[in-house]
């Protein structure tokens, strides 16, 4: 209906159409947002744990590292304490010394070096895989003599034990002071113990053996931390890097993700389906509603135009009747058709003044009334309304005042037949629903700017309007008495025609009024001012 209507263009279609177009954008942007809220929560969490496992495995290792330091140093303080191996060390009883502490280092493998050093010289002997009974001499890398005896000062510093790179691996090494089980003999000052050096690598069954403890599979040695590994740097007493352990991190993220995914996924499909479902009945709703709307537009539109067709149609034989009726009054008449000429003359009237109303209304609601913009002068405007509607106004004997001497000499840009048919409109009401009393028409002017606003105040003493009638009287056709047997006449448009003007000027019409005792309507609007030519003035 509306393509075979043919007028509504494309744009206009387009501006219509955007209701449904909104409908689905919305819907899409909801299910995308949707997705990625999930997708995206569901993603940090498994990232989070991923991450939380990576902390707590990393502190594992240190505490296994930890662990292990602290064995080594418990192993050398019990080899150490001990009267034999004192007795032994003092006399350099080297088949003891090996059979009962070397060994352990030299074939039983609990320990990767054992070391003596004599504490006056300095003197080193000792055992590793493969060592003679009699040990070896100088086994002790060189420069970790000090740092020895600093961690055995110092227990509490990495469990007095020294790590350190030897033959380019790491180590940890944990020594002692060898003593008797009661303590240095009397006279043998602390310094002068032998010192007893325990070595392990950190290497291989090592690393396992601190792996397995704290249930981390994996450990290896490495000089540089590998991407995707978790790694634990290894520093020698000097604070330099001798190394990493490392391993694959637990991805418990990854499990969670496995199995949360397939219900997620089935969920979010059903979610989107149903929402597809719903949005679709939306979108259909939309569209039923947009065509509705576009058809009440172009019935809308055709109904203004063929009112307006009709109204100009209905006018050139009207001007026939009313000029044949003022041809008609001036002939030679009786007494009767005289009164009779008189009656179709006022009917011929008040018909074209309805006519003149519907084509204004109709020209207004189709867009096509213009506004013209050319100088005209207020107060003359105002002096021709009310000589016009004084002959009313005498005829209902009610008064009629007007006062238009703020305006005198004024001369604005504007519209001066849309100035006139508001003020026209408004007196005409104020005489025609007044009975007692009379019709003031005042007018103010302010300077604003580069322009003025003018004010034409209309006030009568008639019926007034119920206070729940003002808020429609501005709409089209609205009477307040709209009964067949009302006593005034009317179409209804007046106001509406006039509040359409008043607004097309950027101005406006307010009412207040009383039931029984009047009303006040005031039409305010700014209009540009212009210097009045020399003759207006002289003749104002
Ligand atoms: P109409 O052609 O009926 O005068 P209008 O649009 O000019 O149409 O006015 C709408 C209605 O508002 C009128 O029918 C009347 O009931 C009410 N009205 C307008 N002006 C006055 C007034 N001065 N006093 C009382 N009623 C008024």
């Amino acid at each position: 209906m509306i393509e075979a209507d043919g007028r509504m263009d494309e744009g206009e279609r387009d501006g219509m159409m955007r209701l449904s177009q909104r409908l689905v954008a919305l819907h899409v942007a909801g299910i995308a947002i949707l997705v990625v809220v999930v997708l995206s929560s569901v993603a940090w969490i498994s990232r989070e744990h991923n991450l939380l496992a990576l902390h707590s495995s990393e502190s594992l290792v240190e505490g296994g590292l930890d662990a292990f330091r602290a064995r080594l140093r418990t192993l050398v303080n019990d080899y150490s304490v001990w009267d034999e191996a004192y007795d032994a060390a003092r006399a350099d009883d080297r088949g003891w010394l090996y059979s009962n502490i070397g060994n352990a280092a030299a074939e039983i493998g609990t320990l990767d070096l054992i070391v003596f050093v004599a504490p006056d010289t300095g003197a080193s002997f000792g055992w590793r895989r493969g060592s003679p009974t009699e040990g070896e001499p100088d086994l002790l890398p060189p420069g970790l003599l000090a740092p020895i005896e600093r961690a055995m000062a110092d227990p509490d510093q990495d469990h007095g034990t020294v790590m350190a790179s030897y033959r380019s691996e790491p180590w940890v090494f944990s020594a002692a002071r060898v003593r008797p089980v009661d303590g240095a003999p009397a006279g043998v000052p602390e310094a002068m113990l032998p010192i007893q050096v325990h070595g392990m690598r950190l290497s291989g069954d090592r690393l396992a053996m601190i792996g397995h403890g704290i249930l981390v599979n994996g450990l290896s040695l490495a000089d540089a931390p590998a991407p995707g590994k978790a790694k634990v740097a290894l520093v020698d007493f000097a604070g330099r890097s001798i190394g990493y352990i490392t391993w694959v991190p637990p991805r418990p993220g990854a499990s969670i993700l496995g199995r949360v995914a397939p219900p997620l996924g089935l969920a979010l499909l059903l979610v989107t389906v149903v929402s597809a479902i719903s949005s679709r009945y939306a979108v259909r709703s939309a569209r039923r509603l947009e065509c509705a709307l576009l058809a009440a537009k172009a019935a809308d539109r055709s109904k203004t135009e063929f009112l307006s067709n009709v109204s100009h149609e209905l006018r050139t034989p009207m001007n026939g009747v009313l000029g044949v009726a003022q041809l008609l009054q001036t002939t030679q008449l009786d007494d009767e058709q005289r009164e009779l000429v008189a009656v179709l003359f006022a009917s011929a009237n008040a018909q074209m003044a309805l006519i003149s109303d519907l084509l204004d209304f109709s020209k207004l609601e189709g867009g096509n009334r213009q506004l013209v913009v050319e100088p005209f002068e207020p107060a003359s405007v105002l002096r021709d309304v009310a000589e016009m509607m004084r002959v009313a106004a005498d005829g209902k004997l009610i008064t009629l005042d007007c006062s238009w001497e703020p305006l005198a000499v004024l001369t604005v840009m504007g519209d001066p037949h849309a100035f006139r048919q508001i003020v026209t409109n408004l007196v005409g009401n104020a005489v025609k629903f007044t009975d007692e009393g009379g019709v003031t028409l005042a007018a103010r002017v302010e300077q604003v700017e580069d322009a003025v606003e003018i004010a034409v105040a209309v006030e009568d003493s008639g019926r007034g309007i119920p206070a729940d009638a003002l808020p429609h009287i501005f709409e089209r056709f609205y009477q307040v008495d709209a009964s067949l047997s009302r006593t005034a006449e009317g179409t209804g448009l007046g106001l509406a025609i006039s509040q359409n003007l008043a607004r097309m000027m950027g101005g406006r019409i307010d009412v207040a009024s009383r039931l029984g005792l009047g009303s006040a309507f005031t039409f305010t609007a700014r209009f540009p001012t212009v210097e009045a030519p020399e003759e207006t003035r002289d003749a104002a």
